[in-house]
């Protein structure tokens, strides 16, 4: 018997209720691997599937947690063997399959990553699916030729999950962070994370009015989409590119195309949950060497199965700062 975080809902009022529950192997879905579930984190989508759901949870009773990192116990796979340590995100694991607010999670073998050398489980779960995406904008923007030196790189919703990594990882490659931030006492744990500049969320908050100004920002990796980011790319040096990671702000872009006809600007997707496995393979890589593991720590607050209700409602409203661990034994 092994415990896990259980949602539930109620038929009749639609209200969703979650509490530690006591289950048995066979109550797991079907899957080739077993793993033993060391550490999971708490992601703005978790948020959402520790309540109401927001479409994303397909049935119920329903384990969330998108993301853990653990040991297999056993597999039906070749790739793996008991006592292989492993990292998984994405996949739709917490959402419409049974997630890692457990002790014990048994998924398909497609879906796990072996963990890089030099991250522990907890640190693969204090970058967790949040810090893994902020890699994969900065994969994104080197990709389009982005190098130190070009001028500042704008990172907003900074002192979330999402902005935390992507801070310290653009300030350790050696990039000028201009972070924007809702929450100016954060400004001194930011500023440890590297930044070298602070922007008040307000001084982006007024939607566009006109479609070009400034040419400020070098590149960008947006946690916060709607006016914020349409906003920015008219602010984006020519030819340069931002990476919309998040919707934080809101899912509506009430841009101008002009940025793009005028600048060149680029706008890039980024989506975390169906990257490929050499994709996956590489950004875990590049995380080990990339992320300092002191500012991962200084961005680290520990919790267990039974804080996840509260956070789910913190995270969804604004208030985590950085990345949360959940020791889930
Ligand atoms: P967090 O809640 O940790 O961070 C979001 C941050 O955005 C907040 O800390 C806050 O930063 C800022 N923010 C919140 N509300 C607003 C608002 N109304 N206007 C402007 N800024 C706001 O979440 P995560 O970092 O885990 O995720 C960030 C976003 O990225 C989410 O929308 C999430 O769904 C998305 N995401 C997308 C992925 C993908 O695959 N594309 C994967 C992972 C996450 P501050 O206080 O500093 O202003």
């Amino acid at each position: 018997m092994f415990n896990a975080l259980l949602v539930d809902k109620n038929t009749e009022t639609g209200n969703t209720e979650a509490r530690i529950t006591s289950l048995s192997i066979d109550d797991l879905p079907a899957g080739d691997v077993l793993v033993a579930v060391d550490y999971s984190t708490v992601n703005y989508k978790d948020g959402l599937c520790l309540g109401a759901g927001g479409g994303l949870v397909r049935s119920y009773p329903h384990i969330p947690g998108i993301d853990f990192a653990g040991t297999v116990e056993a597999s039906q796979d070749a790739r793996f063997t008991p006592g292989d340590k492993v990292v998984l995100t994405g996949w739709r694991v917490g959402e419409m399959h049974w997630g890692g607010y457990s002790q014990k999670a048994r998924v398909n073998a497609d879906w796990l990553v072996p963990l890089p050398e030099g991250l522990t489980p907890r640190q693969a779960m204090a970058v967790g699916t949040a810090g893994f995406t902020a890699m994969l904008a900065v994969l994104g923007l080197e990709k389009q030729g982005l190098k130190p030196g070009a001028g500042p790189v704008l990172v907003t919703g900074a002192a979330g999950g999402v902005g935390s990594v992507a801070t310290a990882l653009l300030a350790n490659l050696g990039y000028d962070v201009a972070a924007v931030t809702g929450r100016p006492e954060t400004e001194s744990y930011l500023r440890a994370l590297g930044a070298t500049q602070l922007v008040p969320r307000s001084s982006l908050s007024e939607t566009v009015k006109r479609p070009l100004e400034s040419e400020a920002w070098a590149g960008c990796i947006d946690a916060v989409g709607s006016s914020m980011l349409a906003r920015i790319l008219g602010q984006m040096q020519y030819g340069a590119s931002v990476a919309a990671v998040g919707l934080a702000g809101g899912a509506d872009l009430p841009a101008s195309v002009i940025p793009f006809l005028l600048r060149g600007v680029n706008l890039l997707g980024i989506d975390s949950v169906l990257q490929p496995y050499e994709n996956r393979r590489v950004a875990w890589e590049r995380l080990a060497k990339d992320l300092p593991l002191e500012k991962l720590e200084s961005m680290i607050q520990v919790a267990q199965l039974s804080d996840l209700p509260q956070l789910g409602r913190d995270i969804l409203a604004g208030q985590v700062k950085g990345r949360i661990v959940v020791d889930v034994n």
